[in-house]
């Protein structure tokens, strides 16, 4: 493997199953951002290296805004070409849902990219409306109110209709037709009302449980009909606008989507009939992304293109529409997941691996070994190709027996040391000579796996990865340099969480799930980073506090030609500090300063400090205060 260069890593890392075009390995062995997918490229080393010349620490997320626009351009134009090819009678509509990633800067982005479709926006709850209205400016682009809703909620919502905004409030149950009735009256503006309505077709996959009969959200046919009734009583049938259904996030199966649009059709095709202006029919998130590049219906793909899902929903709605004789709606799609998963990349840097057997020098016989020493040398000695397999079994039935010397008292550390090392010599040896094999039996596949690496990365699961940790998603995961040199290492990645949940054991891959990752081996004082890919949906803004590390430090690019680089640094927004998070859950650190400074006073008082260094300590606590939370090994790393 010593011919290995970008070509391989590209392969073995499967970048172009999972890529979507715009990500590479360029000739330095390097990963590159094609934001767009054509030939400006931006090598992630060179942002690596801007980001430590400006002190920014790692784990870092990198926002590539010229990405985001991509893929909210695609969305549409996908859309706009299944439209004109079929010679569908509406146009589209998208919304983007907040809650996929609420930062400022992503959503104004989109919205920004998003004008000439008219794209707009969609909320889940008060914060999230509130945003929403104060950033949506485009008359003619929706504000989509989903999720269960209070007198505020609903108040606001109006405001938006009195200032002419297209803001629908879709119901989620019956009550809430009721109250949203209510209120507008007493505001006297007519509201623009969606119907969620309750599919019996049900999702698949990991996200699937907002579909079906037992959905937490949606009306029942009968809920429909007394709907209808409700608000022709009112004199309203004109304000029912939207038919809406979700069937839930990253659906694996296109057969999903179509059966849940073909019954969501019919709905808002019988409804329309009951003398309601329909008019949009919204089919809600769940286009999925290919994260393991297999395009399967595995939890983690999906079966079908961008291109395909959205022909689908054009080509069902269309042929309802027309066998009940009813025009053909604006159709409106909730896609999260798809528009922004791409976009960022976050990178951490690993600060040491844990080897099972990192002493490679032989293991020489010396006259004190015990018995027991002698004879698993004697197995590594004699070790021999034809019988390797029960030449493992001797080998695992000598550390069982040293194990159980060892809990007796009759084995010191350092000979239950030298089997242990022996041993996983042995067993390293073993999985070699089946690395080139067709066949390798299950007990060595598992020897592979417990002879892995362990890498130590400067980032926690809990506030990156949260959905790995939740929901056992998988992400893309890779090395970001030295992909000129073979990496002769398997491993799994810990974070620096003190949860033993802390970690990432299974890798995305294109038959099944790999339970270590290949990696070049960490050398200490060279900083290697490694990058987690399509986690700009539902991870990198979300996250938890766990052991309150809080925000990562963002870098937000874009692509410029006038650069060398090839791009710009827009916007540094700093992660969160040691105060911050501590602020969070009620510490107020001038209290804590207070604390401390009491603390030394008294050791100055008993003579435990000098005033000097006590005033030194003080100082360097206050400063920790205003660090950044997770670990700096900067000063650990070679000079040059
Ligand atoms: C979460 C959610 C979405 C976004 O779904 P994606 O699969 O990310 O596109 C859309 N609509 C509703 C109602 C949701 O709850």
């Amino acid at each position: 493997m010593t011919n290995f260069d970008s070509g391989d890593a590209l392969a073995l890392y499967n970048v172009d199953r999972w890529g979507g075009g715009y990500f590479g390995i360029n000739a330095a062995g390097h990963v590159v951002v094609k934001p767009k997918r054509n030939g400006e490229q931006i090598d992630l080393m060179e942002i690596v290296r801007e980001a430590r010349s400006r002190s920014l620490q790692f784990p870092l997320v990198v926002r590539f805004h010229d990405l985001l626009r991509d893929r909210v351009e695609i969305i549409n134009v996908a859309f706009a070409e299944a439209i004109s090819e079929m010679g569908y009678g509406g146009v589209y509509r998208g919304v983007f849902p907040i809650k996929v990633n609420q930062l400022r800067e992503v959503v104004e982005e989109i919205m920004d990219a998003g004008h000439p479709w008219h794209f707009g926006i969609e909320a889940g709850s008060k914060p999230e409306l509130l945003a929403a209205l104060s950033l949506h400016s485009d008359p003619d682009s929706l504000v989509i109110c989903n999720g269960y809703k209070d007198t505020s909620f609903i108040e606001n919502a109006l405001l938006g209709r009195k200032l002419g905004k297209k803001v629908i409030l879709v119901v989620e149950k019956l009550e809430e037709l009721v109250h949203v009735l209510r209120v507008s009256k007493e505001m006297g503006v007519e509201p623009m009302i969606g119907l969620r309505v309750r599919l019996l077709s049900k999702g698949a996959g990991k996200w699937a449980t907002s579909g079906g009969e037992n959905a937490k959200f949606g009306l029942s046919t009968a809920d429909l009909v007394e709907a209808s009734d409700m608000l022709h009583a009112a004199g309203l049938a004109h304000c029912l606008n939207l038919v809406h259904f979700h069937v839930g996030s990253q659906v694996p199966d296109i057969r999903t989507i179509k059966r849940a649009t073909r019954e969501a059709a019919r709905f808002y095709a019988k409804l329309s009939k009951m003398g309601h202006a329909l008019g949009y029919l919204d089919v809600g998130g769940g286009l999925g992304v290919d994260y393991d590049g297999s395009r399967t219906t595995f939890d983690s793909s999906t079966n079908y293109s961008l291109n395909e899902y959205a022909r689908d929903i054009v080509y069902t709605v269309m042929e309802v529409c027309d066998s009940e004789s009813v025009p053909h709606p604006t159709l409106v799609s909730e896609s999260g997941r798809a528009i922004v998963a791409h976009h960022s990349v976050l990178i951490v840097e690993t600060f040491g691996s844990i080897e099972k057997n990192s002493r490679n020098e032989p293991v020489v016989p010396a006259p004190d070994d015990p018995q027991i020493v002698s004879d698993i040398l004697e197995i590594r000695n004699d070790f021999n190709k034809k019988n390797r397999l029960e030449n493992l079994h001797d080998a695992q039935e000598i550390r069982e027996r040293a194990q159980s010397m060892f809990d007796l008292g009759m084995l010191d550390l350092r000979a239950k040391a030298r089997v242990e090392t022996i041993y996983w010599q042995i067993a390293e040896s073993i999985v070699e000579i089946f690395r080139t094999m067709r066949y390798i039996p299950e007990e060595v596949k598992e020897m592979e796996v417990a002879l892995g690496d362990q890498y130590l990365c400067n980032f926690s699961v809990f506030q990156s990865l949260l959905d790995h940790w939740a929901l056992g998603q998988l992400f893309p995961v890779m090395p970001i340099h030295r992909l000129n040199e073979f990496p002769d290492r398997n491993a799994t990645l810990v974070d620096i969480t003190c949860d033993s949940d802390g970690k990432v054991a299974k890798f995305v891959d294109l038959q099944d799930v790999k339970e270590t990752l290949p990696l070049h081996r960490w050398k200490p004082g060279q900083p290697y980073y490694i990058g987690f890919f399509l986690a700009g949906a539902y991870q990198d803004i979300m996250g938890d506090l766990h052991n309150l590390f809080g925000r990562v430090n963002e870098m937000h690019i874009y692509l410029d030609e006038d650069e060398d680089s090839g791009y710009y640094v827009e916007e540094v927004l700093p992660g969160s500090t040691v105060g911050q998070v501590l602020s969070l859950t009620q510490w107020d650190v001038n209290e804590l300063a207070r604390r401390m400074k009491a603390q030394t006073d008294a050791a100055i008082k008993s003579d435990r400090l000098k005033p000097s260094e006590a005033m030194r300590l003080l100082d360097d606590y206050e400063k920790s205060l205003t660090l950044y939370t997770y670990l700096n090994f900067d000063d650990q790393h070679q000079k040059g």
